[in-house]
């Protein structure tokens, strides 16, 4: 997706209140492609046979290994690339924070703290976050974005990994649970597919069911279709009480496939007291 995307100008016209998040997110990811760019990951055969017993592919420890280091030695210059952007007082202050830290931190500890988010200690990373004053959320949410940048386009594609087998609810690169569902249009009816919000890969998963808990129980599942929304509904677990934002359309996935650009139904959702998962802003 970038700014010059007709499809997401038009949402955007039909959306004005989400422009500023709009602006936003289009300016973070500019500033991220402009420091990382996809690195060298194996090929399609070993990539396959490395997650073939259901591992998610960075949590092998070589390339876990290797994306710190590609990563470690680029943050400094990321966020003097995100320190200018239009952005909210709070928002301005903690990428201030970050960089102050960066600067007078060791190597090691920068390391460290690339090394949990991709292990997903959240625990750890929550506890090192809070012992060093970093600014949680934000350093979550910039850090996946530089994974999504690292991971190349053709391990992203549902093809890719409906190829590969991959039917786990949790994604074959990184391990996240997904924040959005996709039903496409396949030979034998629809199929649904994942989406993660840590590396923005997309992989098949069963049709029906709670892709959080499992559930199978299909008169504890239900779908809300928020008024006026067509493209975008809510598919609802009774059992656990989370929801997964579902497109059901094709043709505009560049405005659909970003979980930001509903976030109006994650609003909604939350008024009904139901929980939202896979959100590269949290912990996993
Ligand atoms: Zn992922
Ligand atoms: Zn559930």
């Amino acid at each position: 997706m970038n700014v010059t995307d007709k499809k997401m100008q038009a949402y955007l016209e039909a959306h004005p209140f989400l422009q500023e998040t709009a602006e936003l997110q289009l300016a973070m990811s500019a500033a991220i492609q402009k420091s990382v760019g996809p690195m060298e990951f194996p090929e399609d055969n070993e990539v396959k046979k490395l997650t073939q017993d259901g591992v998610p592919l960075l949590q092998s420890k070589d390339l876990q290994d290797r994306v710190v280091a590609a990563l470690q030695p680029q943050i400094s210059a990321v966020l003097a690339e995100l320190l200018p952007i239009a952005c909210p007082q709070p928002m301005q202050e903690a990428l201030q924070v970050w960089a102050e830290w960066t600067e007078k931190q060791s190597m090691d500890k920068q390391a460290e703290l690339i090394g949990l988010l991709l292990r997903q200690e959240d625990e750890k990373l929550t506890a090192l976050m809070q012992a060093e004053q970093l600014p949680e959320q934000l350093v979550r949410t910039v850090l996946w974005q530089l994974v999504e940048a690292l991971v190349p386009a053709r391990l992203k594609a549902y093809d890719f990994w409906q190829d590969a087998g991959w039917a786990k609810n949790y994604c074959p690169i990184c391990g996240r649970q997904p924040v959005l569902a996709h039903l496409r249009k396949e030979k034998e009816g629809r199929a649904r597919f994942l989406l993660c919000d840590g590396c923005h890969a997309e992989w098949p998963f069963a049709r029906v069911g709670c892709v959080y808990c499992g559930n199978e129980d299909l008169t504890q599942m239900h779908i809300l279709e928020p008024e006026g929304q067509t493209a975008m509904r809510m598919d609802v677990c009774g059992k656990c009480q989370s929801y997964i934002k579902t497109y059901n359309e094709e043709g505009t996935e560049s405005v659909y496939l970003q979980d930001w650009a509903t976030i109006h139904l994650d609003l909604l959702a939350e008024e009904k007291g139901l929980r939202k998962n896979g959100s590269r802003l949290l912990a996993n």
